[in-house]
């Protein structure tokens, strides 16, 4: 993503992957729907390009960029400043320039908050969240400066269960405690929120199962997937079935593009457009 001066001197000719990428494909759609003369281009950045590729946005003028696995923690060290919930959570998976700085933010956690407080403050919330990868350590963080009470993290390994909820306690002001997966789990009759931050149900494993004992998911739980694709996961469907209220991962896909446009250009754009796009791409549900 970039602000692409077309009268410089260097025009870019690049192969590019022929499928299409979505997040291309829905943060285009907006600057499209909002005749903003921007574009978001994507470059294959290998590990060992990447300071060279961050030297290159910058002497580019870029306006800023995201950056997806393996650059969200190495991306850091180019940087010339961390903003307050990357920095808690260690990683950067979109960079702005700010007063002819490169700093690094972390939208993902934020593109999940902003779909939660669509439908409830997290404030005070009792939170149980399946997984503790990169997406479970951006949730975490946000929901804890967010003001949750308790966040309970359920994953498979315990190096990286333990690791995020020690984070979190250090870090946040929320209580924070890891199980260790074994077997279903059983959600705590008080929980407010459950959320499935695994990669459990990514297609084409359509059909799997998060490790929760849906006998114990009751209709006033409010569960969340960050799934995109497919929208309508094998979680949410059983959520559904039991009369919970649920939010999909395009929300959060959505919100964290919403929350970079603003970063780079200054403008909010109409999220509806954006989730159409992606909806045309992955199906509704
Ligand atoms: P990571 O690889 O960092 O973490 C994956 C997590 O899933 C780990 O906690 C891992 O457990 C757990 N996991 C994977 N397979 C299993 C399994 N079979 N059983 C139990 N636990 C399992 O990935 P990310 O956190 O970066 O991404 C996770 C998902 O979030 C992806 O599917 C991605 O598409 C989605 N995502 C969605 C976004 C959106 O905007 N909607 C944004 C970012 C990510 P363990 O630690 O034991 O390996």
């Amino acid at each position: 993503m970039a602000q692409l001066n077309f009268k410089s001197e260097l025009t870019g000719c690049f192969a590019q992957p022929c499928a299409e990428n979505p997040s291309v494909a829905m943060v285009e759609a907006a600057y499209q729907h909002h005749n903003l003369d921007w574009r978001y281009i994507n470059c294959e950045i290998s590990p060992e390009n990447l300071g060279d590729a961050v030297k290159g946005a910058r002497a580019m003028g870029w306006a800023g960029f995201n950056c997806s696995l393996p650059h969200k923690v190495a991306v850091m060290d180019h940087l010339d400043g961390i903003g307050e919930s990357a920095s808690i959570i260690g990683a950067v998976n979109c960079t702005v320039r700010r007063d002819g700085k490169l700093i690094g933010e972390n939208t993902d956690g934020k593109g999940f908050l902003d779909s939660l407080k669509e439908l409830i403050d997290p404030a005070g919330k009792k939170i149980v969240m399946f997984g503790a990868g990169g997406a479970a350590r951006a949730i975490g963080v946000e929901v804890a400066l967010a003001g949750a009470a308790k966040v309970t993290i359920v994953n498979r390994s315990t190096r990286r269960g333990e690791e995020l909820a020690q984070r979190l306690t250090d870090k946040t002001p929320v209580a924070a405690e890891f199980v260790a997966l074994d077997g279903e789990f059983d959600v705590p009759a008080d929980t407010d929120v459950v959320i499935n931050s695994t990669s459990i149900g990514l297609f084409p494993d359509v059909q799997g199962k998060v490790p929760v004992n849906m006998d114990t998911v009751t209709s006033s739980m409010l569960v969340a997937d960050v799934i995109p694709n497919p929208p309508q996961t094998r979680l949410l469907k059983e959520a559904k079935a039991k009369g919970c209220t649920t939010i999909d991962g395009l929300g959060m896909l959505v919100n964290q593009g919403v929350i970079g446009i603003k970063y780079w250009t200054g403008i909010d754009v109409d999220a509806s457009i954006m989730r159409a796009k992606l909806e045309s791409i992955f199906g509704a549900g």
